[in-house]
């Protein structure tokens, strides 16, 4: 039955940056549909942990920079000694500096751009080299952008990274179909959470924005729910290479 395809019971998911946001929407989601967590976090996952152990399913946490990939071996690591395997990668966490392109400093750039996509590619590369250590195949899901279609204002380095997650998904999808992984991303619209907190408090901004989505609201993690699970799950075996955008109808307009 096709509902049976969207169930993840018994599957092991690496979520980075779960620890708010749309992250730990995203890790409680998976947890809801049956997975085991491993959270790769800057900042100590509390709630999350209790969320998903509430739920019955185990969580196990790695403490990290993403800055640097230096973590990458332990997560893996971490993964397989707690539950045995890996089934799904979440390339959630970013960072996101604001400041004219004519000031934009190089530490601002190389933050974002190590966060936000070499430290993804590396984890990436990581996850297939597991999936094919246990012959398995496997999900990778990153988290694009609005502006990895739209230019953005004041956030080139952000824009650069999501822009280039969008072609990096592509690019990996190519090489890694053959071995049964799934490489897909989805691009959230204006989703409330603390990265669009500045312009969710610029009345100007804020107003702009709002009345150009055409469901009348900003996003909620929630509304990342039901993309995840199903990117993760079997329902969405033949979806490779593609970036869903859950925006409310944004780029639509
Ligand atoms: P958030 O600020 O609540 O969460 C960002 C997460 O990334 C946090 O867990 C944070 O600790 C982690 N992170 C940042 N720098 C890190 C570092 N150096 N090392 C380890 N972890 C680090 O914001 P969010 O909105 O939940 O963002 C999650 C993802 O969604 C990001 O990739 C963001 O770019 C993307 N996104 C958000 C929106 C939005 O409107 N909120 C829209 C499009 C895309």
């Amino acid at each position: 039955m096709v509902l049976d395809k969207f169930k993840l019971e018994g599957r092991v998911a690496i979520v980075t940056g779960c620890n708010t946001g749309l992250g730990q929407a995203m890790a409680v989601a998976l947890a809801e549909a049956g997975c085991d967590i491993v959270g790769l976090n800057f900042s100590e996952p509390t709630e999350t942990k209790q969320y998903v152990e509430a739920l019955g399913r185990g969580f196990e946490n790695v403490h990290a920079d993403l800055r640097k990939t230096d973590v990458i071996p332990t997560v893996i690591e971490a993964a397989v000694k707690r539950f045995g395997k890996l089934d799904i990668l979440v390339n959630n966490a970013g960072t996101i500096r604001r400041s004219d392109a004519i000031d934009f400093n190089e530490q601002d750039w190389d933050d974002v751009i190590n966060v936000n996509l070499r430290t993804v590619f590396f984890l990436c590369q990581a996850a297939a080299r597991q999936f094919q250590r246990q012959n398995s195949g496997g999900k990778i899901i990153n988290i694009a952008s609005m502006l990895s279609f739209q230019g953005g204002v004041r956030v080139p380095a952000y824009t650069a990274s999501k822009s280039a997650v969008m072609g990096l998904t592509k690019a990996l999808a190519n090489e890694w179909a053959t071995l049964g992984v799934n490489v897909n991303a989805i691009a959230p619209g204006y989703m409330e959470t603390s990265n669009t907190q500045a312009l969710r408090e610029d009345t100007q901004r804020s107003a702009e924005i709002l009345g150009r989505i055409p469901s009348g609201r900003w996003g909620l993690p929630e509304d990342l729910k039901g993309p995840v699970v199903f990117l993760a799950s079997d329902a969405a075996d033949y979806v490779n290479g593609y970036t869903v955008a859950v925006d409310g109808g944004w780029l639509a307009r």
